[in-house]
């Protein structure tokens, strides 16, 4: 009222007269200010200060147009327990680093990478499909290609299937590593066949799937395994621009005696240097120095380069989103606003999708699909129920089983769950108590049947909002 030179009971009563009882020194809305000052004669312009996240891209240095350059690809290794995930991964590291350097020793960082041709490929260190999907669930896509690992001795496998799901909801093409062929019981053919099953058909048959056969063992076959890794990531044409501050995804963090914490870093745009001031998670600080995977200290690291980060003033988590910016307080009022987020978010509780509020959610157009993971006592009860599922007329909401298998629902099933916000399904099984705890922590909705028709009736209702609450 002061500032435009009328009488505040004047306000008052305009405003009255819009329909907002206010009194002298209660806030008014934006529309309500606009309003008064036209009629007033008066022109007004609003001005927003950001404050918090908000301020996160004008922090950030993109150093002018965009200048894309191709970048390694980034490798996942996933397949059945003892099919040879960690000996191909050693195996990798052992030639491929002693042939790139003479003495070159690397140390365990979460990430290596390794020359092929002068052409660089990074292999993530974690390997399984949990580590993979609970990244996925903090919102990190790090991986470019998977390579699933199938022992030849002993075909697909439950873990196997998984795997191919996991790679398959996180759209991330596959390449498969037919192991063990040293062996005297392989035979790569059966699991070329086994494969085909579950929708993926080798080049050698008429299909596109890259299949190589390999021995971890005796080392054969590498070489080839990393040449379709480059083809592969040749078709997929893998750029990022590293002219700009850098973007990555910690990949491992921990707390290290003499160090402080540790974060492995895997910069996926621009280039990180040491003294660049960043956000991750909920820390701010300063890059006191970098240490790539052979354990030598540099100065900077590109695009789909780890790299060992030091001068954290905590521990960050998988996945988290690493970003530098040019301005300390701003990072640190990010980093505080986030802390601050997080708190308010764990006493709120998880908000992820459940039957109870599909309805709900389809309607304010927050959930467009629902997908679904199957666990059933038997093969036939789970292929059965997703069958019947795909068959539902959806109109409101498109539905997709993105994960079916036998036996009781694991901590795994509830990260894919977590990771691609779907409903959990179990027939005639029951969750094991770790994975139940996680549901629960995650807030994934765990639905238990014994009747695969209530199973369907259910899903059905929900869609229709006509589900009754369990409580
Ligand atoms: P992971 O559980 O998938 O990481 O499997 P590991 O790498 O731990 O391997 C499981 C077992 O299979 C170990 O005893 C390895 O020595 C063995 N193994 C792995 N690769 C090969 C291979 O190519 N040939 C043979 N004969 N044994 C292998």
């Amino acid at each position: 009222a002061e500032l435009i030179g009328q009488r505040p009971a004047d306000i008052v009563r305009k405003l009255m007269e819009m329909g907002q009882m206010l009194t002298f020194n209660q806030p008014m809305n934006m529309d309500a200010a606009s309003m008064i000052a036209d009629e007033v004669g008066i022109k007004i312009e609003i001005a927003v200060e950001k404050a918090g996240e908000d301020l996160l891209q004008d922090v950030v240095d993109t150093g002018g147009e965009e200048r894309p350059e191709p970048r390694p690809p980034v490798v996942t290794i996933m397949g059945h327990v003892d099919h040879g995930k960690t000996s191909l991964l050693d195996a990798i590291r052992q030639t491929k680093v002693a042939e790139g350097e003479a003495g070159g020793i690397t140390q365990h960082i979460g990430a290596y990478t390794v020359s092929v041709h002068g052409k660089q490929v990074t292999f993530l260190d974690t390997p399984g499909h949990e580590a993979f999907t609970a990244m996925r669930a903090r919102g990190a896509k790090v991986t470019d290609i998977v390579i699933l690992v199938v022992a030849a001795d002993d075909g697909v496998m439950p873990q196997t299937i998984e795997a191919i799901h996991h790679a398959k909801a996180a759209g991330v093409p596959l390449i498969v590593a037919i192991n063990k062929i040293d062996k005297p019981g392989a035979n790569p053919d059966r699991v070329r066949n086994a494969l085909s099953e579950h929708g993926l058909i080798s080049e050698a048959w008429g299909g596109d799937t890259i299949m190589v056969e390999v021995s971890a063992k005796q080392k054969t076959g590498l070489d080839q395994l990393l040449e379709m890794i480059l083809l592969q990531s040749e078709v997929l044409e893998l750029k990022a621009d590293p002219h700009r501050q850098a973007r990555g995804a910690v990949v491992e963090a921990k707390l290290e005696r003499g160090r402080g914490p540790v974060a492995t870093v895997l910069v996926q745009s621009g280039t990180l240097k040491a003294g660049d001031v960043f956000v991750v998670g909920t820390f701010s600080g300063r890059v006191r120095a970098l240490i790539n995977d052979r354990g030598q200290k540099i100065q900077q690291a590109g695009p789909s380069i780890p790299v060992e980060v030091i001068g954290l003033p905590g521990v960050p988590s998988a996945g988290d989103v690493f970003q530098v910016v040019s301005d300390e307080r701003v990072a640190r009022e990010i980093a505080e606003e986030r802390a601050r987020k997080q708190r308010a978010a764990e006493l709120a509780g998880p908000a992820k999708v459940s039957l109870d509020d599909l309805f709900a959610k389809i309607q304010e157009g927050s959930v467009k699909e629902l997908a679904l993971v199957i666990k059933a006592d038997v093969q036939g009860s789970s292929e059965a129920l997703a069958g019947a599922v795909e068959k539902l007329p959806t109109e409101s909401v498109k539905l997709r089983v993105i994960h079916n298998g036998v036996g009781g629902i694991t901590e795994s099933d509830v990260l894919l769950a977590a990771a691609s916000r779907a409903i959990i399904i179990g027939f005639n099984i029951r969750p094991e108590p770790k994975a139940a705890a996680l549901a629960e922590q995650q807030g994934v909705d765990i639905r238990l049947y014994t009747i695969i028709y209530d199973a369907i009736a259910d899903i059905k209702a929900a869609m229709e909002g006509l589900l009754e609450p369990t409580l």
